[in-house]
């Protein structure tokens, strides 16, 4: 597994990292998600992203990687990156999810205790909330690092203006931005459009990308339909038939790109995020063993020329 600094911190992180948001929850069957886990950190991706509210139940991902945690990985906290976030609505009531410091503070305790862990590498806001002042979400981080809750703070789905503040304000607070998590894939440029990147490379602040598969969107699958089994078929899945719908002829464009060139269609998705140098990590999802080592297998694949970057920006240009 290579690993890349993120921005220009002391941190490295494995090209790719492991998310819980799916396939991880109560619903799924922990023996498979015990040894997903544990196959991801033995091809070294020692990055495991979670959520307060990943499940489902909400919390319940958090619940399984703790068990793992106690089980397996106790001896190896320090070969491991963990992550967490707080923000969207996560309990019932008025603290269940905004940019409180009442929901974020609680909100890390709780998934500390669920994780088995007395700290995590990084804590993020999930998202940006409008109708609180910044000045108080960014002091809850503050708090999660100088308490010793967390080692280093983040920020998602931040709009780019409002990003730029927030990393001002942590930084007056003497905490810098370690990372930040957008959506990013052949699918979903927007990052790449409204200058996130650039900006993130310049300030020297790390990127880890997420569903670069576009939740399985980059990969064969809905070519001729929406399979059983699937995370668009799943009732609790967070894509929707139409998603797929509505892209099928772009999906259909890129596979065909991607098979003239004789590189699988999802390990070009999971290359292509990687060719641009302000991406630390690409931060997939998996629901096999094999879709995890097949991800994995992507980082084997020959780089990608400008004449199939071309052919990429033709059919979903940024
Ligand atoms: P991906 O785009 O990597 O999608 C993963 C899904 O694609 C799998 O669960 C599987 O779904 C399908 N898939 C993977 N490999 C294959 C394959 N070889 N062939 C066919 N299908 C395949 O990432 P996710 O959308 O899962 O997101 C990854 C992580 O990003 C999350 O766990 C979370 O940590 C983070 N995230 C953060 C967000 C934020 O707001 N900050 C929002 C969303 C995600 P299937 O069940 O259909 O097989």
């Amino acid at each position: 597994m290579p690993y890349r600094r993120c921005g220009d911190s002391g941190l490295l992180l494995p090209e790719i990292s492991l998310g819980l948001w799916h396939n991880f929850g109560r619903v799924d069957d922990f023996a498979e998600s015990r040894r997903m886990l544990c196959r991801a950190f033995d091809r070294g991706i020692v990055h495991f992203d979670l959520a307060n509210n990943y499940g489902p139940p909400p919390g319940s991902a958090e619940e399984t990687f703790g068990r793992v945690m106690r089980g397996d990985f106790v001896c190896h906290r320090d070969e491991l990156v963990i992550s967490t976030k707080a923000g969207h609505l996560m309990w019932q009531g008025p603290y269940g999810g905004n940019g409180s410091r009442k929901h974020l503070l609680a909100s890390l305790d709780q998934s500390l205790k669920r994780m088995k862990l007395d700290y995590v590498d990084v804590f993020y806001s999930h998202c940006h909330d409008p109708e609180t002042r910044l000045e108080e979400t960014m002091s809850a981080l503050a708090t999660a690092v100088n308490s010793g809750r967390a080692l280093h703070a983040g920020l998602s789905k931040y709009p780019l203006k409002v990003m730029k503040k927030a990393v001002k304000l942590l930084a007056g607070m003497g905490v810098r931005c370690l990372i930040y998590q957008p959506p990013y894939s052949m699918l979903q440029r927007s990052c790449e459009a409204d200058g996130v990147l650039d900006w993130l490379d310049d300030q020297g602040i790390g990127c880890i990308v997420f569903s670069p598969l576009a939740q399985g969107m980059l990969t064969p699958k809905y070519l001729d339909g929406i399979p059983d089994g699937s995370r668009a078929a799943r009732p609790d899945g967070f894509l929707q038939p139409g998603h797929v719908e509505s892209r099928i002829d772009r999906i259909r464009a890129l596979a065909a790109i991607a098979s003239q060139h004789g590189v699988p269609l999802q390990h070009l998705a999971i290359q292509w995020v990687l060719r641009h140098k302000a991406v630390t990590s690409a931060l997939i999802g998996a629901r096999t063993m094999a879709q995890l080592d097949d991800a994995i297998d992507a980082l084997q694949s020959p780089p990608l020329t400008d004449e199939l970057l071309a052919a990429i920006d033709a059919v979903s240009p940024a």
